[in-house]
């Protein structure tokens, strides 16, 4: 294997000086060897599209409850868009393009089924026993949750990919293997996160026109939609045109994806273009949208809890696919022995709520409502 090129030169003339290098990554818990043709970054991100917990994405809800429609965005898909907007951001920027890929693949692995509604009612039925949050449940199913290797529990990603997966921002940033966090993720998270953003904001509103919830008249005043709207105006567009709504959104994410890429060259530059540790150290995040964006996004925000989340059309699939949920949990909190094998045996480890939680949030929309129906409404017990 002397003729292939090595990937740690290639990162070594691809990269800018605050740019994280594979070569200097912190390790994993485990120590493991390294791979002969694999950068550590590449390793972790194959090892989460290798997993079952990324396999299930595709049947776990992004805003629609999964089923509802086969143009809809799901989990997989939004996390598929999240990860080729981070590679842009990153190549763009002189970051690792391996890293900011792998934290956006893996940002989502922690959602339970039913979306944000989903992680709401779990959150609630955990409350005395410390909540639930989609973002460290992604480190938990990294960390323990998915088994497939002899020697260690999860699946010993590099810590620069599981401390990207924290998404803390400044005052009190969480601990990691005991040691508090820096103010700032890793510029390579914060590409993940913005990715994150910018994705969701323009495909939900493309999902909710898609759906017949959203119309060319009702974002006459968002200001990204006018922006747009200027933008292609040589094209000759009207609404009714077939190609109107998706090249509108695909002009609303390059015009977002610019002025990312813009602003942190600026910020990267004022910031003295720090080393990697500077970066994370920095009082304020370097990777962010401009100021005139990021009230744009707000705006964009409002609109789609206004029109779209919470739409009979949306929410009511919703509202009741949870209400199964929680009767699911009480359902495993009152007879363990219907939990899954794995589940039933981290009980004596961390308790029978945890248990019942991580297994109930590792479903897909269509088991839970499965199980639902095989353990609960068969019965009478609601419905
Ligand atoms: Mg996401």
């Amino acid at each position: 294997m002397s003729s292939h090129f090595s990937q740690t030169d290639r990162e070594e003339g691809a990269l800018a000086r605050y740019a994280c290098r594979s070569s200097q990554s912190r390790g994993r818990v485990h120590l493991e060897d390294s791979h002969r043709l694999r950068t550590e970054f590449q390793r972790d991100r194959d090892r989460i599209i290798h997993s079952r917990a990324f396999r299930r994405l595709e049947y776990k809800t992004q805003v629609f409850v999964n089923s509802a429609g086969d143009h809809f965005r799901t989990r997989l898909t939004h996390t598929i868009e999240v990860s080729g907007i981070a590679r842009t951001l990153a190549r763009c920027l002189g970051l690792n393009e391996d890293l900011a890929e792998t934290i956006a693949l893996a940002h989502d692995l922690g959602h339970t089924p039913f979306g944000h509604c989903g992680e709401r009612a779990l959150n609630n039925l955990l409350a005395d026993h410390g909540g639930f949050d989609h973002n460290s449940q992604a480190l938990k199913v990294v960390d323990e949750l998915e088994q497939k290797y002899p020697r260690f529990p999860g699946l010993n990603l590099t810590w620069e990919v599981r401390s990207g997966l924290t998404k803390h921002r400044g005052a009190e940033p969480p601990k990691l293997d005991g040691e508090p966090l820096t103010p700032q993720p890793i510029l390579e998270g914060q590409v993940a996160n913005v990715a994150d953003d910018l994705t969701y904001l323009s495909h939900d509103l493309d999902d909710g026109i898609s759906a017949g919830l959203l119309h060319d008249d009702d974002l006459e005043d968002i200001a990204i939609w006018s922006l747009a709207r200027q933008r292609i105006v040589a094209c000759n567009l009207a609404p009714g045109d077939e190609c109107y709504f998706p090249f509108m959104i695909r002009t609303i994410i390059d015009m977002l994806v610019e002025d990312v890429i813009e602003q942190c060259v600026a910020n990267l530059a004022s910031a003295g273009a720090p080393d990697p540790q500077a970066a994370m150290d920095n009082g304020r995040r370097l990777i962010e949208f401009s100021d005139a964006f990021r009230l744009h996004g707000e705006q964009m925000r409002r609109f789609l809890n206004e029109k779209f989340y919470w739409h009979p059309a949306v929410d009511d699939d919703n509202q009741t696919a949870v209400k199964w949920m929680c009767a699911l949990y009480q359902h495993f909190v009152e007879h363990p022995d219907t939990l899954g094998r794995k589940a039933q045996a981290r009980i004596a480890t961390v308790g029978l709520e945890i248990a019942t939680a991580d297994y109930i949030a590792s479903m897909t929309d269509r088991y839970a409502i499965d199980k639902y129906w095989e353990l609960v409404g068969g019965n009478g017990g609601m419905e």
